[in-house]
């Protein structure tokens, strides 16, 4: 397993990042700062900030100091210099993209990639003329043919949803360096516990913070960060754009993050269990889990993670029929879509993401009838495999 090169451990980090320099009103916690707008004793102190000679909050959409806290204690897990709170994932994708793209550019994706995502390049940046290549994920060779003179951005999930392919980040990060592009990471799968892309030469690496960073299914938002040169342009687009997110779920994100390490511990000693619980079953075909051997970047997954994280995805040996009954007949996982929070949910993307698009569409995107996807909330894994038993035996 690949080690963590910096100082403090995890929860350390995740505990105090970003809040113990700061006390307000002598509380241990950081408040919910619920205010639109800041105010200024005089037009002096106005002008001081104005002119930048004094560091402080002036609007809301600008900044708060409880999105700051996140900001810092999410920079300090990633070990990035800079980091910038979004209203969800897709925010942050999409007002990073306007950011850094410029009129008429040209981006790198992959295939294996959240949904909106690729729909926000297929209808959206087509408005400016960028271009969007797709290729298969984790594959530094296909990255080498796609890149162009005027590539801004790769961008690429690691791992990705829903197979769970691992890039190797820094062969990816060599590659488009020496083209002039930026390398930016989803790793809303791994979350800073479980892999660090920026110390693997990735210039930024985004989160769906709704995911694995807030861990409670109760909120919803999304971060970016990497060095305070790149991340600025794309802090101005948010205050322009205006894709913040409010204190409220702010600090519900701040209080979340708190347990990030240990919740991540959890999910991934259940998963690895479940992942090797379905392998050896007779109804499951295939599992996909980094974890495995049988995963196809195991080797590569096993070097740069210091944990495989939470979802396993698997294909029953079964029609599509049976396996809505398998997914119906599980009663601790909910049937939900997202990922990452303490209640495990359960989904078939052929009904859930894919649900529109007709079976050949799903085939060419690689989604098959029997495809069920398990995130691993932090119930006993006991009580999961008992349940994922019960309803393999019914369907
Ligand atoms: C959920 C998700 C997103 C979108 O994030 P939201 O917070 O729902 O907007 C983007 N990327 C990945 C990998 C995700 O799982």
């Amino acid at each position: 397993m690949a080690k963590r090169p910096s100082q403090k451990g995890d929860s350390t980090r995740a505990v105090h990042g970003g809040e113990r320099e700061r006390r307000y009103g002598d509380a241990v916690t950081t408040p919910i700062f619920q205010t639109s707008t800041f105010v200024f004793q005089d037009t002096e102190e106005l002008c001081a900030y104005q002119e930048g000679r004094l560091e402080r909050d002036e609007y809301g959409r600008y900044g708060n100091p409880t999105w700051r806290a996140v900001e810092e204690k999410i920079a300090e897990l990633e070990g990035a210099e800079s980091a910038v709170l979004f209203a969800s994932g897709m925010a942050a994708a999409t007002t990073t993209f306007l950011a850094l793209l410029p009129k008429g550019g040209h981006l790198v994706t992959t295939s294996d990639c959240y949904r909106r995502t690729r729909q926000f390049c297929e209808e959206y940046l087509t408005k400016l003329d960028v271009e969007t290549t797709v290729i298969e994920p984790a594959n530094t060779e296909k990255l080498a043919e796609a890149l162009r003179d005027d590539t801004t951005l790769f961008f690429t999930e690691s791992p990705t949803n829903p197979y769970l392919r691992v890039i190797d980040v820094a062969e990816a990060a060599r590659v488009a360096r020496a083209r002039g592009a930026r390398v930016m990471i989803d790793s809303t799968f791994a979350t800073p516990v479980n892999q660090c892309p920026l110390e693997d030469g990735a210039d930024l690496v985004i989160h769906s913070a709704t995911k694995y960073l807030g861990g409670h299914n109760d909120l919803l938002a999304g971060v970016v960060a990497g060095p305070k040169a790149v991340v600025d342009p794309i802090r101005e687009a948010v205050g322009v754009l205006g894709a913040i997110l409010d204190a409220h779920p702010a600090w519900l994100l701040l209080r979340g993050l708190k347990t990030l390490a240990l919740r991540m511990e959890r999910h991934n000693a259940t998963a690895q269990r479940v992942a090797e619980w379905l392998e050896a079953h007779p109804r499951v075909r295939r599992v996909w889990y980094p974890g495995l051997a049988s995963h196809p970047d195991h080797a590569m997954a096993a070097r740069q993670m210091r944990g495989f994280g939470g979802v396993v995805t698997f294909e029953l040996d079964a029609d599509f029929d049976a396996t809505v009954r398998f997914v119906d007949g599980c009663r601790l996982p909910h049937l939900a879509p997202s990922l990452g929070g303490v209640e495990s949910l359960i989904e078939m993307p052929a009904t859930m993401s894919y649900w529109d698009k007709t079976p050949q569409q799903r085939a060419a995107y690689g989604i098959t009838d029997s495809l069920v996807r398990f995130s691993c909330g932090i119930e006993d894994a006991d009580d999961l495999l008992a349940d994922l038993s019960q309803s393999l035996d019914a369907a």
